[in-house]
Formats: C-alpha cells, structure tokens, sequence
C-alpha cells in the first residue's frame, strides 16, 4: 500500500474505505469531473434501443444523420470522421495519417494533455519540438511565431495545440495562431484538440483554418466516452494521399469511402451513434450560441464562487479562463486529493484530480454538458461545505457570489 504511488498510506485507505464499504448514497450523485460528463436520461434513453444490423438500411440512414448532423458542431462543411475510439484514437489518427516518418511537429505545453499528445507523437517516431509553458497560459502564439520564423526550410509540418487544456482550465485563442501561421505563410498543418470546448466553448473549424480537429465524445456532446471525431480540412486530405505514416485501423481513406454510403470499414459502435444522434438533437434544440452562452455563464459564476472563497484559480489570465471547468489550487499544506475524498463521502461528489505536476494540488470542477445553474449551485455547494469539512482556510460566500451573479445576470 505504501507504494501506491497517487495515494499516501492514509489517504490509500480512506480510498480503499470509500470503494469497497460506501454505503448506499440516497439522491443522484454529482458527476462534476471535467469529462466524462452527466449524461442525459433522453441520449441515455436513446442508447438504449436494440443494437441493428450495421450493414443494413435502418443504420445506413443512421450514419448518414450523424454524419452530417455532427458537421455545424464543429462549424464546419468539412468531412467529420467518426471512430470508435476515446479522444487518444482520434489524436493518433490526426498524426498518422498526415505525416511521414520522422517529420517534425511543433507543440505547445499548455498541461498534461498537451504533454501526453506530445509523447504521443514521440512513439509514433515524430520530431516533436515542444515549446514549454508554464501550464496557467494557454499557447503563446508569439513563440508559435518565433519557432516557426526560424524554419525557413519549413520542416515543421504541423502545429498541434489544445483548445481547452482540462488539466489546467485554459482556452488558448486558436485565431491568434492561425494568424501568425498566415503572416508567415508557414505551409504547416493546424491541428487542434478540442476535447473538452467541443460543444462548450465557441470553436470555428473553418473560419479559423484548422486543418484536422480533434474531438471526444464524453464531455460537451453529453455521451459516455467511446467515440473521437477528425474534422479534417481539404488541404489536410490532400497531404493525407501521399503521407507515409503507418496506419491501418484509423486510416481516413478507408473510413470516408465507407461514410459514403453511411458505413463504416469495421463494426461501428452502433448504440453509441444512437446517443450521437440524439446528442445533436438536443444541441440543435438549445442553438451552439445559446449552448456557450450557458457555459460561459456557468464558468462566470464558478469563478465569482473561487474568487470569494479566497482561492486562486490556475488560470492566470481572466480572458483565458476555461468555460467547461475551473481548476482550483489550494494552499501547499492541503492535498487537493484528501479534500476531493471528503466531498465524495460526505456529498456524493466527484470532483477532477489534479494532473501531472499539478497531482495533489488542485481540484477540477466542471461545469460542462448537460448542466445548468442549480447543478452548479449544488456543485459550489458541495465544494463550499467540502472546504469546511476538510478544515482548508476560506472565507465563505462563494455560493452565494455565484447566486448574485446568476440571479442579476
Ligand atoms: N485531450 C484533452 C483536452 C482531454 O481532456 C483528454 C481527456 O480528458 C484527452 C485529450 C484524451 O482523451 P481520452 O482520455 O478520451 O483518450
């Protein structure tokens, strides 16, 4: 036990205690981990109906409304891939099918999934250059442009960055990156991961020059984790006929010809695409403006409940700030992961770890999905009594901070 390496001895067995003796919990439990997210009863309903033949029509219309349905979330008329597979498929996707072995990539330390994309890419055999960062900033686009002005031989072939970095809670403003590509006329690729701002946080696949997106299916598009998506742009399908990388399970060409006619080349995840179908029913319903706006509000009143509790959020800048989740640090002499177990046995809460060098330091809430103000009002809740519980220095008011603003806004 002593060498678990997440948990010290005490903490081990207060975890140990909670998944093998937790007496039954009356209520629904708080699911506010950034990711997978609180699934709706309708996609769940939806989930639900009999597995069909996916060889036949009732899936071919199917695939096809997915298909096409999945296209304005990304805001795109690009061709949007659908794999069976949690977001990692879909990065490895991104980068084997667009490269040759070898080729230089250019990364942005933005938290721990930049940094695993980064490693990612290493195994795959890729030159990664890495531009550190100090994970409470999102991507610098000014090193972006000073890497990419030293490459005049232009052996950097793509730029890889993460919208909204869920270890840390920070967009980084993907516009500002695609410019300084322009200004420099750079020929590279823009590769952006949109995991947990897809559906939550405004993002242009076309207005803003991606050239293959990156997207899962357990956070704003309300499913259970089990599909990725590619969007990918046209000049990235022209790279992709002459790229060398191998690939066989996630190669686009086998894919989009079986799309054609609303198949796929192995066997689909059939009843994930039912949810699929509904979880773009339900975003066309709510409108993609009204369905940021939700979260950016949401995000708003997380950060008015932190700010009043006297805590520091690890967002440094305030436009930067995350509307899918707000991590949270708390002072160095409290673990983030004892506090974290006490909200979970006292109120039924799940609330994000922190990742990587933040491990132990941080807490996550999202606020992302199917979500709206008095799920965040018993969030803050929780955390505001957790804070209590766990003996951790806070003024109180932050719900209440979240409520004025919510109630006045
Ligand atoms: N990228 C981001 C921004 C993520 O949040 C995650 C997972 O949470 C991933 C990539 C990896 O996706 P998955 O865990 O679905 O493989």
């Amino acid at each position: 036990r002593s060498k678990c390496p997440r948990f010290g001895v005490d903490r081990m067995k207060v975890y140990l205690d909670m998944v093998t003796n937790q007496p039954h919990q009356s209520g629904r439990h708080f699911l506010q981990i950034p990711g997978p997210t609180n699934v709706p009863d309708r996609i769940l309903r939806a989930i639900d109906g009999a597995t069909i033949d996916h060889r036949g029509p009732a899936f071919e219309r199917l695939a096809m409304r997915v298909l096409s349905g999945i296209k304005p979330i990304f805001q795109t008329s690009d061709p949007v891939l659908i794999y069976t597979a949690s977001g990692t498929g879909a990065w490895e996707a991104a980068l084997v099918n667009t490269l040759n072995p070898g080729d230089r990539v250019l990364m942005a330390e933005t938290g721990q999934f930049s940094t695993l994309w980064r490693s990612l890419a290493n195994k795959l055999g890729l030159d990664v250059q890495f531009l550190s960062g100090d994970w409470r900033h999102g991507v610098r686009a000014a090193d972006i442009a000073a890497a990419l002005a030293k490459d005049t031989d232009y052996l950097i072939k793509a730029v890889c960055c993460v919208h909204n970095e869920t270890s840390t809670g920070v967009t980084s403003d993907i516009t500002a990156v695609r410019n300084v590509m322009d200004e420099l006329r750079h020929p590279a690729l823009l590769m952006v991961d949109t995991i947990s701002s897809l559906a939550s946080i405004d993002y242009k696949h076309d207005e803003w020059g991606v050239d293959v997106t990156i997207g899962g299916s357990q956070k704003g598009l309300m499913l259970p984790p089990g599909l990725s998506f590619n969007a990918i742009s046209n000049k990235a399908l022209q790279i992709h006929e002459t790229a060398k990388m191998n690939r066989s399970y996630w190669d686009w060409t086998a894919m989009l010809a079986a799309n054609k006619n609303g198949a796929f080349p192995y066997t689909p995840a059939t009843n994930l695409l039912y949810g699929l179908d509904e979880a773009i029913t339900i975003l066309e319903e709510e409108g993609l403006k009204n369905v940021f706006r939700r979260h950016a509000r949401l995000a708003e009143a997380t950060r008015r409940a932190v700010a009043a509790w006297g805590l520091e959020t690890v967002a440094q800048v305030h436009s930067e700030a995350s509307n899918s989740l707000t991590a949270v640090m708390l002072p160095d002499i409290h673990n983030a992961d004892t506090f974290r177990a006490i909200v979970l046995e006292r109120f039924n809460m799940s609330l994000g770890n922190g990742l990587g060098r933040l491990a132990g330091k941080v807490f996550r809430i999202g606020h992302l999905g199917a979500f709206n103000e008095l799920m965040l009002a018993g969030t803050l809740s929780g955390v505001e009594m957790g804070l209590s519980a766990a003996g951790i220095p806070h003024e109180k008011g932050g719900v209440q901070a979240a409520l004025d603003y919510l109630s006045s806004s």
